[in-house]
This record gives structure tokens, C-alpha cells and sequence, in this order.
């Protein structure tokens, strides 16, 4: 292929800016605050599910505490009942007597047993509403990091996407510069060789893949019309010669 050596030599400042661009696209891709985000996402969805199943323990125990409130209003009505009926007098049998005292001392020691229901309910609730309140403290400082990290990451994001705006508008004006076939040589080849397309011969080394040329290959370019397009032989990039080439 033939290009002029101003052409080839602008292309040099393409993959300048190509490079560039690809550096900024890997920053982007691995910003740190992008892990730190995803990390702290999980933390929250695993505090929020630790919040709902809490949430639903507590309204299990409000049910149990109410059930068990509620049973020792009806064992105190009965027994307040079977003390009334005692005090009037006007209970038949001994017999009868005697059945309505055992009865009112096991009512009595059922209320016991449930007011110790209720209080180890009201116990648990308030080790459940401690742990709550712990939980939401967690919660909200994650929930703040993640703030914090979210706006680091859009003020590197925001610098980066500039800096890519920066360098595309010099690349669309030094693109218009080169022949279309040349360009479409060099695109291949950068997308071939890990976005490296075309490099400078210095010192009779190849900046693409480093190697030191033979003197039979420099000897070849030396002889070479300056506008034919040189390639390395090693890593088949585009070859181009500077002023400080070495031929
Ligand atoms: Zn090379």
C-alpha cells in the first residue's frame, strides 16, 4: 500500500489518541468505586432482608402477645366471677363449695402462667426492637457510604466521559486527514494486534511489539520508496519511519 509520509506519520497521532481512548474506556470499566458500589448494593439488600424478616417477627409477636393478654382477661373475668359467686353465699352443695374453690386457685395459677407468657413476650419484643434499632443504624450508615461512593463515582465518571469528548473531536479531525484506504488498513490492524495498529520505527526497534529489527529489514525499509506503507515484520503492524528511525 502507498501513502504519503505525512499521512503515515499522522497516523502515529491516531493511535496516540486510539490508545488513549481505550485507556479511558478500561478506566471506566474499572473504576474502583464500581466494586465498592456493588459490594455496598449487596450489604443493603442483605440488611433490608434482615429489616422485613425482624418486621414480620415483630408482628407475629404483637399477635402473640395480644392472644396472650386477651386469655389472661378471660381467665381473671371467670375467676372474678367465681370469687363473686363464692362471696355471695349462695353456692348449693359442699360439694359445689369445694369445686368452685379448686377451680378460682387453678384459674388463679393459669393467670400466673399467662402474665409470664405476656412478660416473656414483652422481653423478646424489646431484644427484637434493640436489634431493630441496631439494624436500622447499619442501614442507614451503608445506605449514606453508598451516597458518598455513588457521588465519587459520578464526578470520575463525569471527568473521564470529558476527557473521551476531548480526545474523539481530535480524532475526528486528524482521521479527515487520512486517506480512507490507509484508515482501513490501520482500523484492521489495530483491531487484530490488541489496539495497536500502527507504530514508529525508532532506533531500529518497532514500537508495537518492541523487537530490534535485522539489518536486513532496516537495509529493506531504508530501500523502500518513502511512501510505500512498511510493515513489521514480527508483529505485521504498520511500520512508520520518523526522523529518528535509525536507517
Ligand atoms: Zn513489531
Amino acid at each position: 500500500m502507498k501513502a504519503e509520509p505525512a499521512h503515515q506519520i499522522r497516523l502515529l497521532d491516531l493511535q496516540e489518541i486510539d490508545s488513549r481512548l481505550a485507556q479511558l474506556a478500561h478506566r471506566l470499566r474499572t473504576l474502583p468505586e464500581n466494586e465498592e458500589v456493588r459490594r455496598l448494593d449487596t450489604r443493603i439488600a442483605e440488611l433490608r432482608d434482615r429489616s422485613t424478616a425482624l418486621t414480620t417477627a415483630l408482628s407475629d409477636l404483637d399477635r402473640e402477645q395480644r392472644k396472650a393478654e386477651s386469655d389472661v382477661d378471660q381467665v381473671r373475668t371467670r375467676a372474678e366471677r367465681d370469687t363473686q359467686r363464692l362471696d355471695s353465699g349462695q353456692v348449693g352443695s359442699p360439694k359445689d363449695l369445694e369445686h368452685l374453690q379448686s377451680e378460682i386457685v387453678s384459674l388463679q395459677r393459669r393467670q400466673t402462667e399467662l402474665e409470664e407468657i405476656v412478660l416473656e413476650v414483652m422481653e423478646r419484643r424489646e431484644d427484637l426492637e434493640g436489634q431493630e434499632s441496631r439494624l436500622r443504624k447499619e442501614l442507614d450508615e451503608a445506605e449514606a457510604e453508598r451516597d458518598v461512593v455513588e457521588e465519587r463515582r459520578s464526578t470520575a465518571v463525569a471527568e473521564i466521559e470529558a476527557d473521551r469528548a476531548t480526545e474523539s473531536t481530535r480524532r475526528e479531525r486528524i482521521a479527515e486527514e487520512i486517506p480512507e484506504d490507509l484508515l482501513a488498513f490501520y482500523t484492521k490492524l489495530r483491531d487484530q494486534n490488541e489496539g495497536v495498529g500502527a507504530a514508529p520505527l525508532r532506533y531500529g526497534r518497532c514500537g508495537g511489539c518492541a523487537l530490534a529489527l535485522s539489518t536486513a529489514e532496516l537495509s529493506e525499509i531504508r530501500q523502500a520508496p518513502a511512501d510505500e506503507v512498511m510493515r513489521c515484520d514480527q508483529c505485521r503492524r504498520i511500520l512508520v519511519r520518523t526522523t529518528d528511525s535509525g536507517i
